[in-house]
């Protein structure tokens, strides 16, 4: 089957070159991996650039909005190369608040122009408190104006995992939206109900390695391999066969990176 990880981030450190050696010989893979810092970016492009198969997205994680020093230009570099399809991850996390807020949107904002301006699409983290929307309407106002310079279809929520009004409002511009491993937690009523509200043909599939390892993985370290189980969770749930979904899905992904020529 065809898939593709239209997220995850490589291992911080050590030795990459057996990386690959985890997916499923049965499945054809492509991925995406996400830079979150200048470093991390760095190291997801020398990945992209020795694999076929994989490209890459930079960008600075709100986690890291801080340690930011404002330097865009380095990244600017980098989205000239062909294995770039994306800026990100960018976005805003009202949940941890590991940088400031007014920080946050200041760094994403700079992103989203360098993004603008080089037109790439945005692979987009927002999160914000249970019950909260915040950061949801801080991102919707930015996604916004965003979009009004940029033009619909450009951008990815990764994980979405807001409420359906949010879903709805997002949709306007177009948007895609990245399934999780989350959606086969126990508890994700919320994710599965989110799941059956994209339209099919804005739906992404990612694993967000080394996070959110899917049932029946729940807990260990997740690899990009196991995209399949939230695919075959996700196909088993909407009633439809796993390799259909895969296949629009992967066609998605293809397309909203720019990579329509690999479309089968
Ligand atoms: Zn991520």
């Amino acid at each position: 089957m065809e898939l593709f990880d239209t997220h995850f981030h490589l291992p911080e450190e050590g030795d990459l070159s057996n990386y690959l050696d985890a997916l499923y010989s049965d499945h054809s893979y492509r991925l995406l991996a996400l830079g979150g810092s200048l470093a991390g970016s760095v190291r997801a492009l020398e990945f992209a650039r020795k694999h076929d198969n994989v490209w890459c997205a930079c960008g600075v994680h709100p986690h890291d909005a801080e340690e930011f020093t404002g330097d865009i230009k380095p990244f600017a570099e980098m989205l000239s190369d062909s294995k770039v399809r994306a800026v990100g991850e960018i976005g805003l996390d009202y949940f941890y608040d590991l940088s400031p807020r007014e920080i946050q949107r200041k760094t994403f904002e700079k992103f989203l122009n360098l993004a603008v301006e080089h037109n790439k699409v945005i692979s987009v983290h927002c999160r914000d408190q249970e019950e909260r929307t915040d950061a949801y309407c801080d991102c919707y106002s930015m996604l916004k104006e965003f979009a009004a310079a940029a033009g619909n279809g450009k951008i990815i929520l990764h994980c979405y995992a807001g409420n359906l009004d949010f879903l709805e409002k997002f949709m306007e511009f177009d948007t895609y939206f990245g399934v999780t491993g989350m959606v086969t937690f126990r508890k994700s009523d919320n994710i599965r109900e989110i799941l059956k509200h994209i339209p099919r043909h804005r739906l992404l599939f990612e694993t967000d390695a080394p996070y959110l390892a899917p049932e029946p993985f729940r807990g260990k370290t997740n690899h990009p391999a196991l995209v399949a189980h939230t695919v075959m969770y996700a196909a088993h749930f909407l009633d439809i066969p796993m390799a259909q979904l895969a296949k629009q899905t992967t066609e998605n992904a293809l397309r909203v990176f720019g990579l329509e020529d690999l479309i089968s």
